[in-house]
Order: structure tokens, then C-alpha cells, then sequence
């Protein structure tokens, strides 16, 4: 099923607010001195920066997260999947998203936004009106990363500019577009970095967002946190694909195919965690180090709530 998009909205804000900043940065800081040496530099890697930048969110939006595939809605009939998995109900079964009624890889979730069952979701995205996920959540991450690099250097370059423009004769209107441009880039800088740092401590720990939130919320419980942690090389492999030379670069796939994914590096945690938990005994987990029992009435990796 293909993820409904909807809402408009907040996509023409982020244009207005790219489009605006990039036209005060270059027309009241690049522009004035491109004759010199330094505006032609600083103009090379604004425009650098940007097409990667504006690459990697075409990339986020345009390419799906990965949807649950028809082998999966014929598994139901014979009540197993075609992959081995280690999430379950409560009751050991296997679990099916009562939207789509498909039955659900480890790791997939629903997002009733676009009305999909989503590989490996990690959220819903309302700037690019689409599910962040298994396929594109390394573009997502580079948007992140190139958007911090950005906006701290047209910051930071921008501020001699704006110091002379403030303690200059220029009209007032002028001072207060330059300044308010200026303000506005330190915050998202601030921002940006703030989020892009959450997100790569993610990969480094092999979760997701949802991942995360359901570990806050389960901290009182047995609950192995590390389920899909491979240790930090292996991580960032999972997500931006094999070969490192292509990790800042808009192309190439994660490893893997979203459906099933490789045990923890902290096995003896996971058995403990069984045997405190008592243990399931699920009729999809046959790979499985992790026999644990997930909290009443919900499946394993909740969801279906994005
Ligand atoms: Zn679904
Ligand atoms: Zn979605």
C-alpha cells in the first residue's frame, strides 16, 4: 500500500523560510563582496553545501520508507511469516496490524499519517509529508547533517557583515531584515545540531526513534534496550550502507531488506532479560535469542500510534 500524503501546509513554510534565508544571505552578505576572494569563497560552499543539502531532502521525501509486501498478507492465511522474527504479542502470536491487516516484520510499524505498515519506522515526517524509515532514513540524516553544517556556516560568516550593517548608516528596515536573518540562523543552528546529535546517537545504539521513546517508557521494566544493537561500526553500516565513501552522499542502500535483522551484541543481557521476563515461546521467533514477554495488551514495539 502506498503512504497517503496529505497537508501541504508546512511544506510551503520550509520553502519560504529556505528560499527567504538563502536570498538575505546572498544578497546582503555574499553579493556585496564577491568581488573579493573570501565571497567567492564563501559562495562556492554555500552553493556546495545547498545542492547537497537540497538533494538529500528530494531523496527523504521522494523515496519511499518501505511498505510490508504481499508475502506478508498471504502469510496470514497460513499464520506464520515468511521471515524469522523476535517481536510478538503477549501471546506469543505473530504480529498484525489490525489497519492494514498485514502481518508485521520485526521492527515495522503503522502509520495511520500515510496509512501504511512502515519497514523499520523510525517517524512520521509532516515538512516532507512522508514516513521516515528503512530506505530513506539515511537520506533523512543527511538532510540533518548537511542542514547543521549550512546553517552554522552562513552564520558564522554572516556575522561580520551584520556587525558592520548594524553600526553603519543603513535604513532601519535594512538592519532589521539583516538582523532578524542572522537571529534566525543561530537558532537553527542551535536547533538543528540539537536534533542531528539525538539522531546519530540513535544509530550508534541501533534504535530508532520509536525505539527510543518505548525504552523511556519501559524503564521500570525488563526490557533490552540493545535488541538491535550491533555495536557502533556495525550500526552506522546497517543504516548508511556497506561502503563508508558513500555515507555524505545521496545514493546507495542500507543493508539488509527491512524484514528481518541480525541479533544483538549483547546476548548475555538478552538471556537474562528472558529469564527474568519468563519467556514466550513465539510461533514466528525461531532465530531469536530474545524470549521475552511484552506489557499487556499491546504488541512488543508498540505503535500504531503515528
Ligand atoms: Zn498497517
Ligand atoms: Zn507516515
Amino acid at each position: 500500500m502506498a503512504p497517503r500524503r496529505a497537508g501541504r501546509s508546512r511544506q510551503v513554510c520550509l520553502c519560504l523560510l529556505m528560499a527567504g534565508l538563502a536570498s538575505i544571505y546572498c544578497g546582503m552578505h555574499v553579493y556585496p563582496q564577491a568581488r573579493s576572494g573570501s565571497g567567492k569563497h564563501q559562495m562556492r560552499v554555500f552553493v556546495t553545501l545547498s545542492t547537497m543539502f537540497l538533494m538529500c531532502l528530494l531523496r527523504t521525501a521522494y523515496k519511499l520508507p518501505g511498505t510490508v509486501p504481499q508475502s506478508f498478507k498471504a502469510g496470514e492465511s497460513r499464520g506464520e511469516l515468511p521471515v524469522h522474527t523476535r517481536e510478538a504479542k503477549k501471546t506469543g502470536d505473530v504480529r498484525k496490524c489490525k489497519w492494514c491487516g498485514t502481518l508485521k516484520p520485526d521492527r515495522c510499524h503503522h502509520c495511520r499519517a500515510c496509512g501504511a505498515c512502515i519497514l523499520k519506522m523510525d517517524h512520521h515526517c509532516p515538512w516532507i509529508r512522508s514516513c521516515v524509515g528503512f530506505y530513506n532514513y539515511k537520506y533523512f540524516l543527511q538532510v540533518l547533517l548537511y542542514a547543521t553544517t549550512l546553517c552554522i556556516f552562513m552564520s558564522w560568516t554572516m556575522g561580520k557583515s551584520t556587525m558592520r550593517l548594524m553600526s553603519g548608516s543603513a535604513p532601519l528596515w535594512l538592519k532589521a531584515v539583516m538582523c532578524f536573518g542572522e537571529v534566525l540562523l543561530i537558532l537553527l543552528s542551535i536547533a538543528l545540531a540539537l536534533f542531528a546529535s539525538f539522531h546519530l546517537r540513535c544509530v550508534y545504539h541501533g534504535q530508532t526513534t520509536l525505539e527510543f521513546c518505548e525504552k523511556l517508557r519501559r524503564s521500570t521494566r525488563p526490557w533490552n534496550p540493545d535488541m538491535y544493537n550491533l555495536g557502533p561500526w556495525q550500526n552506522f553500516k546497517a543504516v548508511f550502507g556497506p561502503n563508508p565513501l558513500l555515507w555524505l552522499i545521496p545514493f546507495g542502500r542500507p543493508e539488509g531488506d527491512g524484514l528481518s535483522f541480525p541479533g544483538c551484541v549483547h546476548e548475555e543481557h538478552a538471556s537474562q532479560a528472558a529469564k527474568v521476563d519468563g519467556g514466550i515461546s513465539s510461533k514466528v521467533g525461531l532465530l531469536s535469542p530474545v524470549r521475552r514477554r511484552p506489557p499487556a495488551n499491546k504488541d512488543v514495539l508498540c505503535s500504531d500510534q503515528m
